[in-house]
C-alpha cells in the first residue's frame, strides 16, 4: 500500500508553490492575499487556495496525526479517535495491537471488545462499528482485506466504504486518502471552520455539498497537505472559540478577521 508520506507536497512543490508567493502584491510586501469570497470565480480562489496550503505547509509541515498505512487499521483506528482525546485514542489502539490486531477482533466477542476499548468513549458503539465493518470486508472480499479495491475508482471505493458502519463520507475519505493513497479531500470540522472563515465557501452547506465544493477548489496534489495541515492549524491557531488570530500567518486574507468577526 501506499504510505501517506507520498501523497505530502515535495521540496520541489514547496519551491513551485513558494514562487507563487513571490509575485509582487499591488498593496504591500507581504503575501499578495487576493481576499476571494465564496461568490467570486474558481479560478481565482484556487490560486488563493495553493498559496494558503504553501504556508500552511511551511507552518505546520504535515506533521503525523497518527493514522495508519493499512487501510484494515485506518478502519480500526478512525472510530477509536472521534469524540475523544488522542491519549485515550492511543490507548485503545494500543490494547487492539495487544489482542493480536485487526484479524483478532474477527474473533472477539463484542462486548470484550468494548470493553478493551473504555477509554475511547461510546466503547459499545465503537465496538459494534469495528467489528461489523470488518465482517463486512471479509463477506464482500473473502478476506480481511480492502486490496481488491486497487482498480476501483474512488467513486466506487466511497460507495463501499460508507456502507460500514460507522463510516460516514469523511471517514470513507480518510481512509482512501492516508491509507490508500488516493488524492481525494476529507472535510473535517476544522478545515470546514477554516474554509469558512477564510471564505472559501458559505457557513453551513450540508456535508456533501462542501465535500464537492472544496474538491473543485483544491487540486489533487495539494489535499493531502491541505487536509493533514488545517487540522493542526485548527487545533493550534484557528480554534472553535477563541481563534488567535493576532497570531495566525493567514490573517491577511481572512475573511472573518477583516470583517472582525
Ligand atoms: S485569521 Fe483568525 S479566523 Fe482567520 S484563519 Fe486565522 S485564526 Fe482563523
Amino acid at each position: 500500500m501506499t504510505k501517506c508520506g507520498v501523497q505530502r507536497l515535495s521540496d520541489q512543490e514547496l519551491l513551485a508553490l513558494r514562487e507563487i508567493l513571490r509575485k509582487p502584491s499591488p498593496t504591500s510586501n507581504q503575501v499578495a492575499w487576493q481576499r476571494p469570497r465564496y461568490d467570486q470565480p474558481t479560478a481565482r480562489k484556487q490560486q488563493w487556495v495553493a498559496k494558503v496550503v504553501t504556508v500552511l505547509e511551511a507552518e505546520h509541515r504535515s506533521a503525523d496525526l497518527g493514522n495508519k498505512t493499512d487501510p484494515i487499521e485506518e478502519l480500526v483506528w478512525i472510530p477509536l479517535t472521534r469524540q475523544t482525546h488522542r491519549q485515550n485514542s492511543l490507548r485503545s489502539w494500543q490494547r487492539i495491537v495487544d489482542l493480536g490486531g485487526p484479524p483478532a477482533i474477527l474473533k472477539t466477542p463484542e462486548e470484550e471488545l468494548a470493553a478493551l476499548l473504555k477509554d475511547a468513549g461510546l466503547s459499545c458503539q465503537k465496538a459494534r462499528w469495528i467489528k461489523r465493518s470488518l465482517e463486512m470486508v471479509v463477506e464482500r472480499f473473502g478476506r480481511l482485506s480492502l486490496d481488491d479495491t486497487a482498480a476501483w475508482a474512488d467513486e466506487e471505493v466511497e460507495r463501499f466504504l460508507t456502507t460500514l458502519p460507522g463510516i460516514a463520507l469523511k471517514s470513507a475519505r480518510c481512509v482512501m486518502m492516508y491509507s490508500m493513497g488516493r488524492q481525494v479531500l476529507p472535510v473535517d470540522t476544522h478545515l470546514r471552520r477554516l474554509a469558512e472563515r477564510l471564505g472559501w465557501v458559505a457557513e453551513g452547506r450540508t456535508e456533501r455539498r462542501i465535500h464537492s465544493e472544496l474538491e473543485v477548489l483544491v487540486e489533487r496534489g495539494l489535499r493531502y497537505s491541505l487536509h493533514v495541515n488545517a487540522i493542526w492549524h485548527g487545533r493550534e491557531v484557528c480554534r472553535a472559540l477563541r481563534p488567535r488570530c493576532e497570531e495566525c500567518v493567514l490573517r491577511e486574507g481572512c475573511q472573518r478577521s477583516v470583517n472582525g468577526a
